[in-house]
């Protein structure tokens, strides 16, 4: 009877843990890697002033009186809106 040879040997807990904090490690620093082309392409996105806002419609209005009336109101959809008028008159 032949002995099954495992390819795999089983390496002692320590090591398999060093390993991991290993990879780990390269992983991050890859992750955080910055180029000369990077941080072009990223100067030159930002002049687009970033993500796009999200339409009012998407936040959920509670009071029922964001569409029809003026007025500050204190729902999600209202807020939103208030802080988006804030915003226009802060740069102007
Ligand atoms: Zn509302």
């Amino acid at each position: 009877m032949a002995t099954k040879r495992s390819t795999t040997k089983k390496l002692p807990k320590k090591i398999l843990l060093e390993r991991k904090q290993n990879r780990r490690e390269i992983t991050v620093r890859a992750g955080s890697v910055s180029t000369e082309t990077k941080a072009r392409a990223s100067a030159e996105n930002g002049k687009k002033g970033g993500r796009p806002e999200k339409p009012l419609e998407s936040y959920p209005c509670t009071c029922g009186q964001c569409d029809s009336g003026q007025g500050k109101t204190n729902c999600p959809r209202g807020r939103r809106a208030y802080y988006r008028t804030y915003k226009l008159r802060q740069s102007s």
